[in-house]
């Protein structure tokens, strides 16, 4: 049995807001470098840049698809995985671990269905 989920990847959006910051000083400083030189329609557009960047915001859409599987064996060995992984920054992480557990295979009924 398996299930598949999604979530925002922390590590691009670490990545995503260092860009953001690092965007957002250059836009601050074409515009202060404008200031006086360019004229004002130039000055002008170089603000609207601050405000646009500045606007901007991290997209979640940037997801860490996990993927988690279960199984219980004839031996009885119940294992679990999980696996989670961001195809924009590469970051993959997979984590499985199996345990014996007693498990009657012969057909032992181990609750009634009375209610
Ligand atoms: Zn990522």
């Amino acid at each position: 049995m398996s299930a598949d989920d999604s979530q925002t990847c922390h590590n691009c959006e670490y990545l995503w807001t260092a860009d953001h910051i690092a965007r957002l000083a250059q836009a601050e400083s074409d515009a202060t470098e404008a200031y006086g030189t360019g004229g004002s329609e130039v000055y002008d557009g170089l603000r609207r840049r601050v405000f646009v960047v500045e606007a901007e915001n991290f997209d979640d859409g940037i997801t860490l698809y996990s993927y988690e599987e279960f199984w219980i064996d004839e031996d009885g060995e119940f294992g679990v995985s999980y696996n989670a992984s961001c195809r924009r920054c590469g970051f993959d992480f997979k984590f499985k671990t199996t345990e014996q557990i007693d498990f009657p295979q012969d057909g032992t009924k181990l609750a009634a269905d009375e209610e």
